[in-house]
């Protein structure tokens, strides 16, 4: 567990893993740019590929603080993150149980590189804790969940999942990118690791790339073996640039989550809107779960235009939300799943899981509120 356990969350996010700048006493953190550092005499032989730089190791602090965790490492990219993950807890023979609520890129990773390495692996017929249980084999080595997922919006219950990986001695791991720590703590109801793709909220400003792992610090030095390998660690100056953009996470999920749970109520009663995913709405299958696991709902939701409408020029119309592919920032942005995060899924695979070429997935920001509506309600005028 974190050492700042009882320390609240814009604290934390203000304030742990500062690098004291002792020469000058400024109040943020020096940028530390050196990519190569003495080695005679020293403890901590510092590379940026080793995940060890100052400005690596110090935000690496907050991450594990938020998550609250013992260790974490920053990452090149949220895949950078989740494929070195997945590789220092694989090996050949060995078997991974896999949500198949998954966003894109995960599934696409698993399913070119794995072969490769002799990994196999089971995508779950569904998200209930049954579903998992009914395809771990004997070589299972690692159950992998996330929620709530991209870009439906499904809740899995986490607890269970933990439970289950404990009952049958497999670890396990979430993607936690969509709920953020501030939403969401999955270490406190029992997974083994946390991943993010820090280019959603943790950045929050569209202009960074970089990923994260929370864990212990047994885990993250097993990760840290295998990550020194495939050589994804993040640039010293987007680590700085991320920890400025850290200081505010609390204070813009929680505007943001705010926003979301005003525009799903909004959007559900919409009569141009024939569903919206958003597990703040009571009319979600697990709402009840989500309002136990998690501290609030999250700003992402999808919905689906009736018939009739085109939701390509609905969001072609959109004059203040920007039509944009990542996720998470403090704009509002929208996008269609089919064409970017599940593009590389085929046709079938899109719609045994329900990702309709109507569905818009929303990422709310922090505007204000009424400007959103008016946005929607116009664009949906001339789609
Ligand atoms: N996990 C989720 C839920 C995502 O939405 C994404 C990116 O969209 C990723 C992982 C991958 O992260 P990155 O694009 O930073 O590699």
């Amino acid at each position: 567990m974190s050492e700042n356990k009882n320390l609240g969350l814009n604290t934390i996010c203000a304030h742990i893993g500062e690098v004291k700048d002792e020469q000058f006493k400024g109040a943020v953190s020096p940028m530390y740019l050196s990519s190569s550092y003495e080695y005679l005499d020293v403890d901590v032989k510092r590379y940026p590929r080793y995940f060890n730089t100052p400005n690596q190791e110090y935000l690496a602090k907050k991450i594990a603080a938020l998550e609250n965790t013992e260790s974490a490492m920053i990452f090149g990219s949220g895949m950078a993150a989740i494929s070195t993950m997945f590789l220092a807890f694989l090996k050949q023979g060995d078997h991974l149980v896999v949500q198949n609520t998954l966003y894109g890129g995960t599934v696409n990773f698993i399913k070119e590189e794995f072969p490769k390495y002799g990994i196999e692996y089971t995508f779950t017929n569904g998200y209930k804790v049954e579903d998992f249980e009914a395809v771990i084999q004997s070589n299972t080595k690692l159950i992998h969940i996330e929620t709530p997922s991209n870009p439906l919006l499904t809740i899995t219950d986490i607890k269970a999942i933990a439970k289950l990986g404990k009952s049958k001695g497999i670890l396990t791991s979430i993607d936690n990118t969509f709920a953020s720590p501030v939403n969401q703590k999955p270490m406190n109801l029992g997974i083994d690791m946390v991943m993010h793709s820090a280019t959603k909220y943790f950045g929050g400003h569209s202009d960074i790339c970089a990923g994260a792992v929370a864990s212990s610090a047994e885990h993250i030095e097993r990760i840290w073996n295998v990550g020194k390998n495939l050589g994804g660690s993040l640039s010293d100056m987007t680590v700085w640039m991320l920890e400025r953009s850290m200081k505010t996470l609390g204070l813009r999920v929680k505007a943001q989550t705010k926003n979301a749970l005003k525009l799903a109520k909004w959007l559900n009663k919409h009569p141009n809107v024939s569903k919206v995913y958003y597990p703040g709405l009571k009319s979600h299958p697990e709402y009840k779960l989500a309002k136990s696991q998690m501290s609030g709902f999250g700003a992402m939701l999808s919905f689906e235009l009736v018939d009739g409408l085109d939701s390509q020029k609905f969001q072609k119309a959109l004059q203040l939300i920007k039509s944009s592919m990542s996720l998470a920032g403090v704009e509002s942005t929208v996008v269609s799943p089919h064409l970017t995060s599940h593009a590389l899924l085929t046709q079938e695979e899109r719609d045994a899981v329900g990702i309709t070429d109507q569905l818009v997935r929303f990422s709310v920001g922090i505007e204000t509120i009424k400007d959103l509506k008016k946005d929607i309600n116009q664009a949906i005028e001339n789609a």
